[in-house]
């Protein structure tokens, strides 16, 4: 088997303290990884001086190789380009996305300075899969010195519909970048299809069929491998955590109510503002319901020094305490909402607590919350997943009750229905949710994704196939 070199913008190198992780990214990395070992590389976390080499730390079966970013490097790259101008954009929100040319250029950058650290561990048999869109032009880069080893992308946020993408200035570099990789790999159909588009309207890509492409004299493959999570070692997680003393204290302290749930880190993504106004709609339309549910939502906060984001944190917090200070009663808080982090298995304890769990993200990649939450079930008496109908996990987790969460009444009274519903009915959508978790499971969505790396055909393009000129022109 090839050694596995997986590169990501942070490095999740596990820390003494065991400090908790809180990205769907770190979390499925970090799990297949210690599957199947080999090199983890990417930015260190700290900003300092940039380096000439990265630095190793070896653990087990996996090396990490990390490197420092400069101060400006971090604002344009990171804050800038990655997280102001694409995370927007390719979560839909035009309203949201700053473009800087500044940061284009520094976005750019820090690709050829990762290149040029990278290239110095690359071995001839090596497989390597870039993560995510802070490293779209990396593939592109490391072709540029000379790397011929197979190389796979996987893109873990939603690659929108053709005409939100070309509301992008310098489209074309973003969007071409890509096809110097044999494989890119998307979370559902719809996002494979947006990009595949995109490669035939734009990038001057032939299309072999629906999933292969010869563009700019190679081949492309695209393929859709929806993120999934170790749901076994999760329910085991959640069932011995239930008996922990965390949890216990967790459970008196509901003295007796039932318990929603929403975990998700601070951002604009995951509808937030309008879960909470569901839940108050809620109230004012079940108030029998009063005094005897409580909405724990934990929420880290992320990406801080991002202006929407300390926007959306002031707003949150305003809103939890609008809601609380409105409904509330002296033995009663409607609103647990917490910003900090927990670990796996206060997690996975709080999910299995939990008679509803709330995911209502207006745009979300895959979600893994969502499948968390239903591993983490007691199958005698399960609770119910409420599920926005625009996060990837909607298209395996058909057994919640999907919701549009921009739709206020809808989602209020699809928490109703979450609070009332039968137990047989719950263990029957819980049944078929379960089902679905087994056909994404973490290790089975690497395999498959390397399996297919190792099998692009690469001489496609010098089997009769137009090259596709790779120029923009539209060719079929
Ligand atoms: N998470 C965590 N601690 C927390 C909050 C979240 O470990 O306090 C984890 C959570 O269990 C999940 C991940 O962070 O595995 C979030 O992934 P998801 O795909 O839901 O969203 P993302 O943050 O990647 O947008």
């Amino acid at each position: 088997m090839s050694r596995l070199i997986v590169v990501s913008n942070r490095v999740a190198v596990p820390s003494r303290k065991g400090g908790a992780t809180a990205g769907g990214l770190a979390v499925a990395l970090n799990d297949v990884l210690a599957q199947r070992g080999g090199l983890w590389f990417g930015w260190s976390g700290r900003i300092g001086q940039r380096q000439k080499k990265a630095s190793l730390v070896t653990q087990g079966n996996v090396t990490y190789a990390v490197c420092d970013l400069s101060q400006e490097d971090h604002q344009e790259y990171y804050n800038g380009f990655a997280n102001r101008t694409l995370w927007p954009l390719l979560h839909y929100r035009l309203d949201l996305t700053e473009f800087a040319r500044k940061d284009l250029a520094g976005y750019r950058s820090v690709n050829s300075y990762f290149a040029d650290l990278l290239v110095e561990h690359i071995g001839p048999d090596d497989l390597i899969w870039i993560h995510d869109y802070h490293l779209i032009p990396l593939a592109e880069a490391l072709r540029e010195r000379g790397v011929t080893n197979r190389i796979g992308y996987f893109q873990h946020i939603p690659w929108p519909s053709l005409d939100i993408f070309l509301a992008l200035p310098n489209h074309a570099e973003i969007g071409r970048a890509l096809t110097a990789c044999d494989l890119v790999g998307f979370q559902t159909r719809k996002d494979a299809d947006n990009f595949g588009s995109y490669l035939v309207e734009e990038a001057g890509a032939f299309a072999s069929g629906r999933r292969l492409f010869a563009v700019g004299g190679r081949a492309l493959r695209i393929g859709v491998y929806p993120v999934g999570i170790d749901r076994l070692g999760f329910a085991r997680t959640a069932a011995r955590a239930a008996r922990s003393r965390f949890i216990q204290e967790v459970g008196e302290s509901l003295g007796g109510r039932t318990m929603m749930i929403g975990v998700d880190r601070l951002d604009y993504s995951k509808g937030l503002t309008q879960r909470l106004d569901a839940f108050e709609r809620m109230l004012q339309m079940a108030p029998d319901w009063r005094t005897h549910v409580t909405f724990l939502q934990i929420t880290p906060k992320s990406r801080a020094d991002i202006p929407e984001y300390a926007a959306m944190q002031r707003a949150l917090g305003e809103a939890a305490g609008r809601i609380n200070g409105q409904y509330g009663e002296v033995s009663w808080t409607p609103i647990r909402y917490i910003n900090r982090s927990y670990n796996r298995s206060e997690l996975a304890g709080l999910y299995r607590l939990a008679h509803v769990g709330v995911v209502t993200p207006l745009r979300d990649g895959m979600n893994l919350v969502a499948k968390e939450y239903v591993a983490s079930q007691d199958p005698d008496d399960p609770g119910v997943l409420v599920l926005s109908r625009f996060a990837g996990a909607a298209s395996v987790l058909d057994g919640a009750l999907l919701v549009n969460p921009y739709d206020i009444d809808g989602t209020a009274a699809a928490y109703v229905r979450a609070l009332m519903m039968p137990l047989e009915e719950r263990k029957a959508r819980w049944r078929r949710m379960w089902q679905g978790l087994a056909t994404t499971d973490i290790g089975g969505w690497a395999d498959r994704f390397l399996s297919d790396l190792e099998e692009v055909d690469r001489d496609l393009p010098n089997r009769g196939f137009p090259l596709g000129n790779g120029h923009g022109s539209v060719i079929i």
